[in-house]
């Protein structure tokens, strides 16, 4: 094990006494760390500065090479620095114990994960894996614009969004899934901000200056008014058709109106209320804002191997290229295609789902590179039989569907008996051949009343072996 103590000077590096069992390096200058960076190394943060301890930090998690490895400090970085390191700690013995857990755990991890290159979602699912983050829980910062953040993998992906985007696709292929609920929120339409101010405003002219005030109404005139209008040298008289009120119930009463628009004088009862964003400053109204839920996540035993092999991301990631959209929007597709398909018989569509069996035995047996050879050649052939209407998605890890609108019985045959061709002609000559199963829908003969797209493909996906 390495120590690497990063120091602002390297007169600071003197007195760090090597502990046993692990020997200690001084570097002032971190950027060219990255290169000698092995998966036993463990850096320890000890500028003095604190904005400089930041920046390193960051520039450290930032960097694949070094990102996934024990980063301790040996000065707190306030919140929600700290979350970006692993501890501090108080001397070199310290430093090594707290390193050696983490570092034992790094071993575990695929190699792939810690190239200049290597994949966001891999990079998350071996820090998760390597922090025995059971549940990956959102930190609460009120200076951040969507609240909630993700301090560690924010630094690691450079971007909120980025993290937001990749968690999302992890969740749909099943490489983490939800914990617990944590929070719901309302987000601006215009930019995604939660930072709201509620305000009551004149549903008249939207403006916000608005009084409430007792009101009176002149049974003779019908006149509503503010009960200031009405009062004449300490007497109530009504100011548009002079009649004296004297008894309430009898000349006027209370009406519900009590507010009245100092813009524009509109009185009425209820003021609207809008969303103020004070982010972009947009006024929504509250029914027009964007709901959303914070959950925590936790790494599921697929996302655990993908960190340890780190194959399936990348080899399963050449089939997105063909015509490919999100799960999410497939299934959505696919339950509206069913309702067309209940209202007018002639409406007919096909869903082909493709199950890679053997691609796992084939990465063990012949290596990434076979492997990842033979999903490309897949990928291409099944570029050149859907034509540019078909949509298709990954559910899972070996899933592929393939969506055929307007292709119904007996036409989707042509297809099927295409892509089962397929299996014939996608293998190499050092031996290793691609094994798939397929399984096939086809609307409007195959509709069960009341099934959505999401439980489609799951009923599907269920029916192999
Ligand atoms: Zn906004
Ligand atoms: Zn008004
Ligand atoms: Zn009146």
């Amino acid at each position: 094990m390495e120590l690497i103590y990063i120091v602002s000077s390297p007169a600071s590096c003197l007195g760090q006494e090597p502990p046993e069992g692990a020997h200690v390096r001084c570097a002032t200058d971190f950027d060219s760390l990255a290169p000698t960076t092995t998966r036993s190394t463990v850096f320890v943060v000890a500028t003095g500065e604190h904005h400089e301890s930041v920046r390193i930090v960051r520039a450290l998690r930032r960097d694949p090479r070094t990102g996934l490895q024990p980063i301790l400090t040996t000065s707190p970085l306030g919140d929600p620095d700290d979350d970006l390191s692993d501890g501090i700690v108080a001397s070199p013995e310290e430093a090594r114990d707290r390193g050696r857990t983490l570092v034992a755990r790094l071993a575990q991890l695929d190699a792939s994960l810690f190239a200049p290159d290597a994949s966001d979602v891999l990079r998350i699912a071996g820090y998760m894996l390597s922090r025995a983050v059971e549940a990956l829980a959102p930190r609460r910062l009120w200076s951040n614009q969507a609240f909630y953040a993700y301090p560690a993998l924010e630094a690691m992906l450079g971007s909120a969004q980025l993290v937001a985007s990749r968690l999302a696709s992890m969740g749909e292929r099943k490489l983490i899934r939800r914990a617990t609920l944590v929070d719901r929120l309302r987000h601006c339409p215009a930019c995604h901000g939660v930072h709201l101010n509620f305000i009551d405003c004149c549903p008249s002219c939207g403006g916000i200056n608005i009084l409430q005030k007792p009101f009176l109404h002149c049974f003779t005139c019908g006149m509503v008014a503010p009960e200031e209008r009405f009062v004449e040298k300490g007497a109530l008289q009504c100011p548009k058709c002079a009649a004296r009120l004297r008894h309430i119930g009898a000349d006027y009463d209370r009406p519900l109106e009590n507010y009245e628009c100092q813009g524009c004088g509109h009185v009425f009862i209820d003021p609207e209320v809008q969303a103020h964003c004070m982010h972009c400053g947009t006024p929504s109204p509250p029914e027009k804002l964007i709901p959303g839920q914070i959950f925590t996540y936790e790494l599921t035993d697929l996302g655990g191997q993908a960190a340890k092999s780190g194959t399936m991301e990348d080899l399963f990631a050449l089939l997105d290229t063909v015509n490919s959209v999100p799960p999410s929007y497939f299934m959505q597709l696919v339950g509206w295609l069913i309702d067309l398909a209940r209202r007018h018989a002639e409406e007919r569509f096909t869903i082909i789902g493709i199950k890679l069996t053997n691609l796992l035995e084939l990465d063990v047996q012949h290596g990434k590179q076979t492997a990842a050879e033979l999903v490309d050649a897949l990928a291409q052939r099944l570029r050149e039989l859907v034509r540019t209407t078909d949509l298709t998605t990954r559910t899972g890890q070996q899933m592929l569907w393939l969506l055929l609108p307007k292709t119904g019985r007996p036409s989707h045959e042509v297809v099927l008996a295409r892509i089962l061709a397929l299996r014939s002609m996608i293998h190499r000559a050092e031996g290793g051949e691609l094994d798939f199963e397929t399984v096939v829908f086809t609307a409007p003969e195959d509709i069960i009343p009341g099934e959505t797209g999401k439980l489609l493909l799951a009923r599907l996906e269920g029916g192999f072996a």
